[in-house]
Order: C-alpha cells, then structure tokens, then sequence
C-alpha cells in the first residue's frame, strides 16, 4: 500500500496531457508559412506602385503626416516620394518606410486588393497543435502590424486568433541568440520548451545558442537548401514527429 502511494507521488508530476516537452512553437514566416514570392513579388511592389497616389490622398492625416515628417529628417532636401522610392530599391528598413508600407497595404487588404498567402499545410497543422496545448507565437523581420495583416487577410481567412503572441525585430535580430532569449523570457516558457522553425540556418543557429530546439522548414516552392545541422521539413506538419521524438 505504501509503495503504491509512493509510486503515484512520484508519477504525479508527469500527467499524460504534459508530457510534451516542447510548450511553445514560434514560427518564422516567408520561407516558412508564407511564399518568399508573396512578399517580394506581391507586397512590395503593391507598395511602390501605391506610394504616390497614398502620399496625395493621405498626406494630411496626422498619422501619415508625422511618417512624412520623419522621411524629411532622414532625408533632408530629398523629395519624399524620391527619397522612399530609393531606399524600397536598396531594401531599407528605415522606419518611417516601413510604417508607410503598412499603412499601403493596409489599404490594399481592406479594398480586396491584397490577400495574405500562406501555404495550404499550414492552418490544418496550426489548429492541430493549439488544440494539443501548444502556444504559437511569430517572429518576422516584418513589422507586428504588417505581421497581423497578412495573417488577418490570408486566404485562409484571420489566422491571428491562433496566435498567443507576434515579435519583430524590435525584440532584436533574427540572427542573434538574444533575441531568442528575450522572446522566451517574455512568453514565460523555458528556451528548451520552446521550438523555432524558420527557412534560415543562420537564424536556426540563433534560436540554439540560445537553448532552443530548432527546424528548418525547406520549401522546394522557395528554393531553401536543407541543412545538415538541423532536422528538415519539408511542409509544417513533418515537425509532427520531432515533437513527438521529444516527448519526455
Ligand atoms: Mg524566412
């Protein structure tokens, strides 16, 4: 009798629904649940194209005006529209361009004109591992609104609600392990709980200095080259198996 109790006590901290070791999965984007191509080939040049007409229709509102203001310190003398146009062609992520972009494609989603594309294995999976308990989370270079808007407009309806919480690069760099650190202190979860999946090895690298697990998502659709150091998936729901691998 005794021994019985005792063996319960020691089992009790490992109920079935917890055994799973990895609490919380964050997941990159383009390369990995969207199309490099939306972005590059749909989004930004959605931007470019808008960007002048946007200025003329939207330049005396307080929120555009205060961006247009900042585009004139960083560029002084330039023509504003000029001065965007140039750093869209070096690919700058100065802010104000960044936040005029998301105010465009806001316009774009809200017309219709734009729709998030995300790759078709992604919702089911995303849904199946909420309901095993798992929090998702994102972190995208992308801006948190421009995050929220391809998410919220995708073709596969708002996929926000099945996120617990989005980081962008103000949380730091993609390639720095303290970013990772920073991510995990504030969603609570302990690095080796957590699982990062990105198309990126370098990115891969980050997350595991950090203490993270780590998946490369190798899209044949985005040319991504697998690496030899991380496990492959080749869509989101092959990382089934690691995380069944890893169940304590
Ligand atoms: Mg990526």
């Amino acid at each position: 009798m005794g021994a019985v109790f005792h063996r319960r006590r020691y089992f009790a901290p490992f109920p079935r629904g917890l055994s799973m070791v990895v609490r919380a999965v964050v997941l990159d984007i383009e390369g990995t649940i969207a199309p490099i191509a939306f972005v590059r080939d749909i989004l930004f040049p959605y931007a470019r194209k808008h960007l002048a007409d946007f200025l003329a229709d939207h330049g005396d509102e307080p929120a555009v005006a205060s961006e247009i203001a900042a585009v004139r310190q960083a560029a002084p003398g330039m023509d504003v529209t000029k001065a965007l146009l140039g750093w869209m062609d070096l690919d700058l992520k100065i802010p104000p361009l960044k936040a005029l972009q998301g105010m465009i494609w806001q316009t774009g989603y809200d017309r219709g004109e734009l729709r998030g594309r995300i790759y078709p294995d992604v919702p089911p999976c995303l849904r199946a591992w909420r309901e095993r308990g798992l929090a998702l989370y994102i972190y995208s270079s992308g801006s948190v609104p421009a995050q929220r808007l391809l998410l919220g407009h995708s073709d596969a309806g708002d996929l926000c609600p099945l996120f617990s919480g989005f980081f962008d690069s103000k949380i730091g760099a993609k390639r720095e392990a303290a970013s990772y650190q920073a991510i995990a202190a504030q969603i609570g979860v302990d690095a080796s709980d957590c699982l990062f999946l990105s198309d990126v090895e370098a990115e891969l690298d980050a997350a595991r200095r950090a203490g993270w697990r780590a998946a490369q998502v190798v899209r044949e659709n985005d040319g991504t080259v697998g690496s030899t150091r991380f496990p492959n998936c080749a869509i989101l729901p092959d990382a089934d198996a690691l995380l069944e691998s890893w169940n304590t």
